[in-house]
């Protein structure tokens, strides 16, 4: 082998329109929902979590999940995901022809209990029916797991019960395992041991996730320890939306366009075009009528502005 060099890759999950919006107050037409999930797909994105088959009445930002879906235009190499909380979820996914569901339990009992009035294990046996029937429909399943690297009411999570609940939603056929930072707890050690405790057991890191929130700031070093640990899939939301810095527990995605750039800045190929991505972001912040908090969407936006300044003078 001469003169070659080893390319390496991470792929990012796009979950602004899903799991960005739902934690933002305002309500976006379907029309601009439609244009940031194309815009998103013309930046180079190829997962994209597009929206949540929920009840509508308990998300109503995203009740209009089937149109949404039925109005999206397949594109080649394109997968559109989306949540679904059970099988009556599923269903309405499949309808509307979705190919890829997204699950969720937590890691934690109490925020698994608070959130959807169940213990993990009974989650645990609804999420295993809803990734049977998938399987059967030929639909690839992500189970996310929350909170992983902390809850907010229990505090530290063990190690070992997030790696028992991510082995159980592989054996059950979940094509992917997204560990989630919740409430922006972890930090580069704590992400280390984790990951680090998925390989040791056995556990696919090529198909193992990472969602971190930015929420107190430690989002990009997450990212960079979760890579170093043989991670390669990160959940990034565009400009961050998501982190409604007005909404109690806010969930402050990880900003897509800032994964975007470190990782392009270390070499480290994510098949996005940064500009096109910006330009996502402000259209979002144009539609939202407010600047996002992502770190590069703001960057950019002062770069433009100078520019502007610049020709003008
Ligand atoms: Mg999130």
């Amino acid at each position: 082998m001469t003169g070659s060099i080893p390319i390496q890759s991470v792929r990012l999950y796009e979950v602004s329109p899903r799991d960005g919006l739902q934690n933002e107050p305002e309500i976006l037409s379907i029309d601009a929902k439609r244009r940031l999930i194309l815009g998103l797909v013309g930046a180079g994105f190829r997962d994209i979590e597009v929206t949540s088959f929920v009840r509508p009445s308990w998300v109503p930002q995203l009740a209009d999940a089937a149109e949404l879906v039925r109005s999206l235009p397949a594109v080649q190499g394109v997968r559109y995901w989306g949540l679904v909380p059970n099988e009556r979820g599923l269903e309405r996914a499949i309808e509307c022809g979705l190919r890829n569901v997204a699950t969720v339990l937590s890691a934690s009992e109490t925020h698994n209990r608070k959130n959807v009035n169940r213990t993990r294990q009974e989650s645990l046996a609804a999420m295993r029916q809803v990734i049977a029937t998938a399987k059967d429909e030929g639909v690839a399943v992500r189970s996310y797991i929350s909170t992983v690297f902390g809850c907010p009411y229990e505090g530290a999570v063990a190690v070992r019960d997030s790696v028992a609940l991510a082995s159980q939603l592989f054996e059950a056929g979940a094509s992917e395992v997204a560990l989630g930072d919740t409430t922006g707890m972890g930090d580069p050690v704590l992400v280390q041991r984790v990951v680090g405790a998925m390989a040791a057991a056995g556990l696919p890191l090529s198909r193992i996730a990472l969602h971190l929130h930015d929420t107190k700031g430690t989002a990009l070093a997450n990212v960079l320890s979760g890579y170093l640990a043989g991670v390669r899939i990160f959940d990034g939301s565009i400009g961050g939306v998501g982190g409604c810095p007005y909404a109690p527990g806010a969930s402050g995605n990880a900003a897509s366009e800032d994964l975007a750039h470190m990782f392009q800045a270390m070499g480290i190929e994510t098949g996005i075009d940064l500009e096109r991505a910006s330009q996502v972001g402000v259209a979002l912040a144009d539609d939202l009528g407010r600047e996002l908090p992502g770190r590069y969407h703001r960057f950019w936006l002062g770069s433009q502005a100078r520019a502007r300044a610049t020709r003008s003078a």
